[in-house]
C-alpha cells in the first residue's frame, strides 16, 4: 500500500447494486461496467484509488492485513469474522436484514443440547453461548432451509430479509439475534497513514448516506 493510493474491497452480489450509487455520490466512479467484467479489481475516476470486488467473508480479512485500505461488508460478515482488527467508523444503512435463528414451523426446541446449523458459526456459538444453551454447531456453506428437515440440526441460525425463504421452507423465525446493514471498515494503520484521504471518503459517503435517508423520508 503506498501512503497516497487507497483499496478499496468492495462485497460482490446484492450488496455491490446498493453501494455503487452511493460510491457515485461520493465522487467514486468506476472506469469500466463491474457487472460485465470478469475481472476482480478495478480503475475508477480517481486515479489513486483502486476498487476490489470480493466474497464478503474475504472483506475483513483483506482489510485486517492491510491489502485493503478500506472494506465494504455487511455486519453479518464482520460479527463472524469476529476480530476487533480495524475500525468500523459508517454504517451505510444499506442492505439491510437480520441475523436470527429459525426453526421448522412449532418445533419445540427443549432437547438439552442443541443441534444449529450455520454459515455464520461464531454467531451462533456466542449468542447461544450467552443465551446459557448448550449447542453442536455445524457448519454449512448454504441452503440451510433444508437441513433441519434431512435431520441434520434442530435449527438454524441465517440472515432474514422478508422472511419469505423461511416461509417457504417451512421455518419460522425464532430470535432476533442482531441487526445486520452495511458497514465501512478501515485498516488501523492506514486511518493513521492516510487520514486525509480516508476521512475526506468518509465524510463524502456519510454525506451521500445522509442525503438517500432526506430523499427516501421525503417519497
Ligand atoms: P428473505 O426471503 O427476504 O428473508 O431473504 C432471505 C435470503 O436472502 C437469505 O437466505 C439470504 O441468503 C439472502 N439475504 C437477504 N438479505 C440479505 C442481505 N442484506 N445480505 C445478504 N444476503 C441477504
Amino acid at each position: 500500500m503506498s501512503d497516497k493510493n487507497l483499496v478499496i474491497a468492495l462485497t460482490k452480489g446484492r450488496i455491490l447494486d446498493e453501494v455503487l450509487p452511493l460510491l457515485e455520490q461520493a465522487g467514486i466512479v468506476p472506469a469500466e461496467d463491474i457487472f460485465k467484467s470478469r475481472k476482480l479489481i478495478f480503475a475508477c475516476n480517481l486515479p489513486h484509488v483502486q476498487l476490489m470486488v470480493i466474497r464478503g467473508s474475504d472483506v475483513p480479512t483483506y482489510v485486517e492485513l492491510g491489502s485493503a485500505d478500506i472494506g465494504i461488508a455487511g455486519k453479518d460478515m464482520i460479527m463472524e469474522y469476529g476480530s476487533r482488527g480495524f475500525y468500523e467508523p459508517l454504517d451505510l444503512e444499506i442492505a439491510g436484514c437480520r441475523l436470527m435463528s429459525a426453526a421448522p414451523i412449532g418445533a419445540k426446541l427443549d432437547s438439552p443440547r442443541l443441534r444449529v446449523a450455520s454459515k455464520f458459526v461464531n454467531v451462533a456459538k456466542n449468542y447461544f453461548y450467552e443465551q446459557g444453551r448448550q449447542v453442536d454447531i455445524i457448519k454449512l456453506s448454504g441452503a440451510l432451509e433444508l437441513a433441519p428437515f434431512m435431520g441434520l440440526c434442530d435449527c438454524i441460525v441465517d440472515v432474514v430479509d422478508t422472511g419469505n425463504t423461511l416461509r417457504a421452507n417451512g421455518l419460522e423465525p425464532r430470535d432476533h439475534i442482531a441487526d445486520v446493514s452495511t458497514r465501512v471498515i478501515v485498516n488501523r494503520a492506514s486511518m493513521k497513514i492516510k487520514h486525509d484521504l480516508v476521512q475526506s471518503l468518509l465524510q463524502r459517503l456519510q454525506q451521500a448516506v445522509t442525503a438517500n435517508k432526506k430523499t427516501s423520508t421525503a417519497s
